[in-house]
């Protein structure tokens, strides 16, 4: 085995439940999104991934906040 000291950091044990918790936070406060590469991926296109889910996510959000449960956030959450 082979260790590169240099490439992209890893994880540490117990990221899967920190995850859990982090999911739990944000179902208990509304409003309230995390992501970046302390998450779910940190190599660039996890990243953008990510990213483009949660703003989807969050304009959906928005949106549902402002017309309730509208076309627009139907059509939000289902793209
Ligand atoms: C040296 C290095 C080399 C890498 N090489 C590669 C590679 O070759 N391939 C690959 O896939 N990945 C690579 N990565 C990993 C990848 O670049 C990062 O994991 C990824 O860019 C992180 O994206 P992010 O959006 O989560 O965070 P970032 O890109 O760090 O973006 C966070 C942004 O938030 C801003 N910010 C922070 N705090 C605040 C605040 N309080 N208010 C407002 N703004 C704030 C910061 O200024 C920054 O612009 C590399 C990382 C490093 C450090």
């Amino acid at each position: 085995m082979i260790r590169h000291a240099h490439a992209l950091p890893q994880y540490t044990i117990g990221h899967a439940v920190r995850l859990a918790l982090l999911d739990d936070a944000e179902r208990a406060c509304p409003g309230l999104f995390f992501t970046g590469d302390a998450y779910r991926g940190l190599g660039v296109p996890d990243c953008i991934a990510a990213a483009t889910r949660r703003a989807g996510e969050i304009a959906a959000y928005v949106l549902q906040k402002r017309d309730g449960d509208g076309v627009n956030a139907k059509f939000l959450r289902a793209s």
